[in-house]
C-alpha cells in the first residue's frame, strides 16, 4: 500500500517546490556545508518515498506490494537532491509536511558549539 500523505495547501505546495531549487544550490555551490550536515545525520531510510512527493509526485517513485518505495532510477543516475536527502532538519521539516504520520528514518544529531 502507498504512503498516506496529507492534503496540502498551495502555499505548502509552493514552499515544497522551492525546496528543490534550494537543496541544489546547495548541493552545486555549498558542498562543505551540506558534507558537514550529512556528518550530523543518523538513522536509514524507511523507504516510505515522502522525499520523492515534495510537491510534486516523481514520476519514477513506485510501491511494491510490500508497501515499500522503489526508484525505477536507483541503480542508474540520480540526482545529487536525490543522493542526499535529508540533507538538513529543514528538508526533514518539509518532508513531514507530505507524510505526517510517518516518520523519516533518518535524524540529524545537534549541532556542536561553534569553536
Ligand atoms: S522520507 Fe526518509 S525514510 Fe522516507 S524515503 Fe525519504 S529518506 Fe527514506
Ligand atoms: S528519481 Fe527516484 S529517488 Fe529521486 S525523487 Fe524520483 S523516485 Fe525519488
Amino acid at each position: 500500500m502507498a504512503l498516506k500523505t496529507a492534503k496540502l495547501s498551495v502555499w505548502q505546495r509552493l514552499r515544497l517546490l522551492w525546496g528543490r531549487p534550494r537543496r541544489l544550490f546547495m548541493n552545486i555551490f555549498r558542498p562543505g556545508v551540506v558534507r558537514a550536515s550529512l556528518a550530523r545525520r543518523r538513522g536509514e531510510c524507511r523507504r516510505c518515498g515522502a522525499c520523492c512527493q515534495l510537491g510534486l509526485k516523481c514520476r519514477h517513485l513506485k510501491y511494491g506490494a510490500d508497501g515499500l518505495s522503489e526508484c525505477v532510477r536507483y541503480q542508474k543516475w540520480r540526482s545529487s537532491n536525490c543522493r542526499n536527502f535529508p540533507m538538513s532538519e529543514r528538508d526533514l521539516a518539509e518532508r513531514d509536511l507530505v507524510a505526517p504520520d510517518t516518520p523519516c528514518g533518518f535524524h540529524f544529531e545537534p549541532r556542536g558549539p561553534k569553536a
